[in-house]
């Protein structure tokens, strides 16, 4: 689960991670009341969107009046703003973080991630902040810094220095990097985050280190136990698809090909993608219905596969190991003439029952082309969608 970057620094601000004073505010007159109760003279009003590159969008803009904040705040609140990360579609900023404006030296990245080769937290720095990350680790791989974290004894201080150190933090300020990525670290641990990055981490004129910007990703196996940060969830920045499957346990990603998929399996659901792909043809999506795939869960699918209006043939690849061929095929039968469907839809069934399942499609009268393996299923969805 993602979440704001004005969350993220109320969570940072609760537990010592030094930033900007500032607040949200959801139209101009609030931004005003906000920027108002700010003990600065410079103010810096950033759209709030799931998405980063929002400096070099427009979306970052630095007033120098309150007059200022006003009409920044009225441009922005309701623009869709582009970034390289909302997609060409952009995303529409419904709030705005007001902050005061600081007096910047020298802009840095710090991360926390979870590293799969070695199972740990990692922390990551770079003294080329502000930028992307991964343009810096293509071009400059020698100017980012890593420290694995050992999950016994956590982020060791002297782990913190020789970061800060190899990031050419000022010395004057070392001390007060070291803290606040010691802070940062509790916060990664104890919300269990899957990624707290900032960048730009700055110090300041006034020998200050200040996070800047805030990107926090939860892991959503554990927001159980965060009902405080399950309350921050703004359902807004998601997709509407994605929601709708989460209600009904389906493991469902929106992608941009014109084939649905509906898959038994996370592997099997990425190996139908790739085969798909391999035929020249493009998933919409990655959809998982989940080894006891029931017949209202497969109308869902269904359902939730025609919501994305680019799709214009469906591929369903199930194997019935604990579930059975009729019974999907039931399901298929029934989802079908509920929607209504009006493409070419292909399915390929195998395992427990085949045969049954294969009569029940064929004995159903609608137009579903069976396949035998997931070669064929694929070729026949690729053909049939391209000859639409
Ligand atoms: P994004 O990563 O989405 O572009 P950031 O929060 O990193 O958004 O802001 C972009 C840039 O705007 C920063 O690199 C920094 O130079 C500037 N900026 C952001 N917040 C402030 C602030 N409070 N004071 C001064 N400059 C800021
Ligand atoms: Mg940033």
């Amino acid at each position: 689960m993602n979440i704001h970057e004005y969350q993220g620094k109320e969570i940072f601000r609760s537990m010592g991670v030094a930033v900007p004073n500032g607040s949200v505010a959801f139209s101009p007159d609030e931004a005003v009341e906000k920027a108002k109760e700010l003990e600065s003279n410079v103010y810096v009003v950033k759209a709030q969107i799931h998405a980063g590159g929002r400096g070099k969008a427009g979306g970052v803009k630095i007033a120098k009046s309150i007059d200022e904040v006003r009409e920044y705040a009225k441009e922005l609140l309701g623009k869709v703003l582009v970034t390289h990360q909302t997609g060409p579609e952009g995303k529409e900023v419904k709030r705005l973080l007001v902050e005061e404006g600081c007096d910047i030296q020298k802009e840095y990245y710090i991360g926390f991630v979870i590293d799969r080769a070695t199972d740990r937290i990692t922390l990551m720095a770079s003294e080329e902040g502000g930028t992307e990350i991964e343009e810096v680790a293509a071009a400059t791989p020698e100017k980012i810094f890593k420290e694995v974290i050992d999950p016994v004894t956590g982020l060791m201080p002297y782990q913190a220095r020789r970061i800060a150190f190899n990031i050419n933090i000022p010395k004057e300020s070392v001390n007060k990097a070291v803290k606040l990525m010691m802070s940062l670290y509790n916060v990664f641990v104890e919300k269990d985050c899957s990624i707290v990055e900032i960048n730009p981490l700055v110090t300041t004129g006034e020998g200050d280190v200040l996070a800047l910007d805030a990107k926090v990703n939860f892991d959503d196996n554990a927001l159980f136990k965060h009902k405080d940060i399950v309350e921050m969830r703004d359902l807004e920045e998601e997709d509407e698809k994605e929601i709708e499957a989460s209600k009904y346990d389906l493991s469902y990603i929106a992608l941009d090909g014109n084939i649905g998929c509906m898959v038994n399996g996370a592997g099997l659901a990425m190996a139908t993608m790739d085969t798909i792909n391999h035929f020249g043809g493009n998933p919409a999506n990655f959809l998982d219905v989940g080894g006891g795939a029931t017949k209202e869960k497969v109308t869902e699918a269904f359902k939730i596969i025609l919501g994305d209006s680019q799709v214009e043939g469906i591929f369903v690849n199930i194997f019935g190991g604990i579930m059975k061929c009729d019974v999907i095929a039931e399901g298929i039968v029934a989802a079908v003439k509920e929607v209504s469907l009006d493409m070419p839809l292909v399915v390929r069934l195998e395992g427990t029952n085949v045969e049954q399942g294969k009569q029940i499609l064929k004995e159903s009268g609608l137009a579903i082309e069976s396949a035998s393996i997931m070669a064929d299923g694929a070729q026949k969805i690729v053909k049939l969608v391209q000859e639409r």
